[in-house]
């Protein structure tokens, strides 16, 4: 049995005001763990929010390194000393805004685990890959990587989601049929430890569509962008998982 997971991406939205704001109509759960992932430097606060509450917090990115001469980088082991407990790496907009590859992403995935905090690995198809029926040769190959770097039990203990690129941030969301059938092979790549990893679905996640991603088997929750930015609309997806 796996717990429903939905992961709000704020990406650089916000202000202390806004956050605040959306802090207060956050949803309290009881079966849905809910994550949110605010821009670095609203961390601390966001966490100092929610320290009494069942809502955990990520960041949107880390760093490969550990520690030293990169600047404007943060390291696995600072998120993890202010108390977050996710950090999502290989988000589409990291791989095509920032040039991050395969083997960065399993680095970052890597640094991340090896200080406790729990990466969600994005991987997702562009418009022409699905196009040209490439799909689930993407998927297979930016998933291997990270198996490959760092083991199959690693990715099976980490979140994965599934983001197809064409459908982030443009209100195109894939058929819950479309998504059911990667995250289906997901699963199958993960293999018998792979069972009780929770696989997300992200692309213009709504209320509207939410109930009908839910409702396939091997979705269980969604990492939602553009809509994390209303609380109401955000609690209700997170009331649908
Ligand atoms: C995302 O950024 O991970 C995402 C899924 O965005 P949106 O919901 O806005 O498509």
């Amino acid at each position: 049995m796996r717990r429903p997971l939905v992961a709000g991406n704020w990406k650089m939205h916000g202000s202390r005001e806004s956050i605040a704001a959306l802090l207060a109509g956050l949803p309290k759960l009881g079966g849905v763990e809910v994550v949110v992932c605010p821009p670095y430097v609203y961390l601390p606060e966001v966490i100092a929010a929610l320290h009494d509450t069942d809502i955990g917090v990520g960041a949107q990115n880390v760093s490969e390194q550990q520690q030293g001469a990169y600047t404007g980088e943060v390291s696995a082991d600072m998120l993890r000393d202010i108390g977050c407990r996710y950090a999502i790496v290989g988000h589409s907009e990291r791989r095509t805004l920032y040039g991050e590859n395969d083997e960065q992403v399993a680095a970052k995935f890597m640094a991340a685990q090896a200080e406790g905090l729990v990466p969600i690995l994005c991987v997702g198809e562009t418009l022409a890959q699905r196009e040209q029926g490439e799909t689930l040769t993407v998927i297979n190959s930016q998933l291997d990587a990270v198996i490959q770097a760092a083991g199959i039990k690693a990715v099976c203990s980490a979140v994965i989601a599934y983001e197809p690129v064409w459908a982030i941030g443009t209100g195109k969301t894939a058929t819950a049929e479309q998504a059911q059938e990667v995250h289906q092979a997901i699963r199958q790549q993960l293999g018998a430890n792979g069972e009780g990893t929770r696989v997300l679905y992200g692309g213009s996640v709504k209320a509207a569509n939410a109930a009908e991603l839910f409702a396939q088997p091997d979705i269980d929750g969604a990492l939602v962008g553009g809509a994390s930015l209303n609380s109401a609309e955000f609690g209700e997806i997170c009331k649908l998982a």
